[in-house]
């Protein structure tokens, strides 16, 4: 997930609006999981029609200690665009895809798209931050020294190479040629600026996002070091440190002469195409058409995203295998499975394909456990009236609501497509929780929806632990993973071979919601919200028919 921006624009602004139950979970006892939000999404109609097709047998034959393997491989690798993670990663796909038929057998494809880095690749070899006493002693901070070291987000992608020694400021007034600045605040630019033109030799950030606090009560959120990047032409060495390091420092300035530090970090740079791997299952009948699945790999998180990559790929062999075996026959339309840079991925694979998308669901955060991060599957839906205006049972996650027009909002049925895949993995597996949120943005069904492809996203929140050294395998649970790719693949199934025998269903969940929205819209005394939703929900009843692959 990238940081929140206006609808589709890439604006780097950071808006934050909490729903309450949402995000601030009630303290609970140390060592306890954390209090399991009480949240209930829209209903749908019962059946067997629609994903409830495809959600046991895929469930079933999904292997989840597979995923696991796969998600433990991509978490060995701090990836960044281009780098030697991201690559082996391709690399590893490219061969479990292959193993699977993928590029072998007919229907089944896979190719790569090559494209402009648009700079330089950067891979961290190793850094480490020690405070130095008068007398002498060493005291090691944070340290990395191989790539799945638990400490090497201490380094933003891009972080230049260093090795220096210096007097700590804590502020940019008392900040003087070659001090180290260590501060609470974002390693911005503004800040870095500063910093560089007084001369400093390194800065030091230990913040934090607002929502990163512990819910389980057990505070190890100290020890959290933020996952971030900074430009390549920083021009001046950076790190991060965790809150309790940061506290660590200024309990040693108290003692006495302003504390020392020692930095040293390497890293390497490499020229390179950027890499974009796209698999693809053919469709039977309307082959031209596809529904479009993507998974970032840069970044350094397990649940954020080897879970979403590992999950996508055990989840398109074992489709594939199913289709091959008979047991599921080859969708109408033809899926796309998509893996690479965030957002660009999608753009790229928008730009060269010949097909054309007619869904597109990002797989982004699959496998978090709810017991070692507090957060759940949640759908988040592409602009709708929700999104205007957030009515009960609807809110925002701690991500904050995304900008929405009234001219964003084009009315379809992939949310409720979606939303009922929840429904029937959760009968299938005897219960499970989820919920769902308006768009808030953030990954890669913005690009479709950017360019007018219904979207949306799976993911998990509220996450402590997100973009942080934290987010580790320990993180991930297996069985989420299997429950949370199912309810990707049934989607995706459901919208490629959407038939006539479902459309009852979907109806009779489109009136269930219709009346659930403009029920809740009238009592707030807002008819024009309620005459909103009747719109949407007769728009998105269209876009179901439409959609049907064998209605006359
Ligand atoms: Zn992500």
């Amino acid at each position: 997930m990238r940081l929140q921006g206006a609808f589709f624009g890439a604006l780097f602004g950071f808006a934050l609006t909490c729903g309450l139950a949402f995000s601030r979970q009630a303290e609970v006892a140390a060592g306890e999981e954390p209090e399991r939000p009480v949240l209930k999404a829209p209903a749908v109609a019962a059946g067997e029609s629609g994903p409830a097709r495809f959600a046991g047998v895929f469930y079933r034959a999904f292997d989840a200690e597979a995923a696991m393997e796969g998600a433990r491989f991509v978490d060995r690798y701090y990836r960044a665009p281009g780098n030697e993670g991201y690559n082996a990663t391709l690399d590893k796909l490219r061969r479990k895809l292959g193993a699977a038929g993928f590029g072998e057998q007919e229907g089944f494809g896979l190719r790569e798209i090559e494209s402009d880095l648009r700079g330089k690749a950067w891979t961290p070899r190793s850094a480490s931050l020690e405070l130095l006493a008068t007398d002498g002693t060493v005291e090691k901070l944070h340290g990395f020294s191989s790539p799945e070291g638990r400490d090497r987000v201490m380094l933003p992608i891009n972080a230049p190479s260093a090795d220096l020694e210096g007097p700590v400021a804590f502020d940019l007034d008392g900040l003087s040629a070659g001090a180290v600045l260590v501060t609470e605040g974002d390693l911005n630019g503004r800040v870095l600026r500063a910093a560089r033109k007084r001369g400093a030799a390194l800065v030091l950030s230990s913040s934090l996002n607002d929502f990163g606090v512990d819910p389980r009560g057990q505070d190890e959120h100290l020890d959290a070091i933020l996952f971030c990047a900074v430009s390549a032409q920083v021009g001046i060495p950076v790190g991060k440190i965790s809150p309790r390091t940061h506290k660590r420092i200024v309990a040693r300035a108290s003692a006495g002469a302003p504390p020392r530090v020692r930095f040293r970090a390497k890293v390497s740079w490499s020229e390179g195409p950027l890499r974009t791997l796209v698999a693809t299952i053919v469709g039977a009948s309307k082959p031209e058409e596809a529904v479009a699945t993507a998974a970032h790999v840069q970044e350094p998180g397990a649940g954020d995203n080897a879970s979403g990559v590992a999950g996508l790929a055990q989840g398109a062999c074992t489709l594939a295998e199913l289709i091959q075996a008979g047991e599921l026959h080859r969708p109408a339309r033809s899926i796309v499975f998509i893996w690479g840079d965030e957002m660009r991925q999608s753009a790229i694979w928008l730009e060269d394909t010949k097909l054309q998308p007619v869904a597109g669901i990002s797989a982004d955060m699959l496998g978090q456990s709810f017991a070692e991060t507090g957060s759940i599957c949640l759908l988040e839906r592409s602009p709708d009236p929700g999104s205007l205006d957030t009515l009960a049972p609807d809110q925002h996650t701690p991500w904050g609501a995304g900008q929405v027009r009234e001219e964003h909002i084009i009315p379809n049925g992939l949310a409720l497509i979606a939303r009922t895949a929840m429904a029937d993995v959760g009968l299938v597996v005897g219960g499970w929780q989820t919920f769902e949120n308006p768009w808030e943005g953030g990954s890669d069904h913005d690009v479709f929806l950017g360019r007018g492809v219904p979207a949306i996203l799976i993911w998990h929140f509220t996450d402590f632990t997100y973009h942080t050294g934290l987010d580790r395998m320990a993180r991930l649970d297996g069985e989420e993973l299997r429950r949370t790719t199912t309810v990707v693949f049934a989607t995706a199934l459901a919208v490629a071979d959407l038939r006539q025998g479902d459309l009852e269903r979907y109806f009779a969940s489109c009136k269930l919601e219709e009346e659930m929205r403009s029920g809740v819209a009238l009592a707030a005394e807002r008819p024009d919200v309620a005459e909103r939703w009747r719109t949407w929900s007769l728009g998105a009843a269209e876009w179901l028919r439409k959609m049907c692959v064998d209605c006359d």
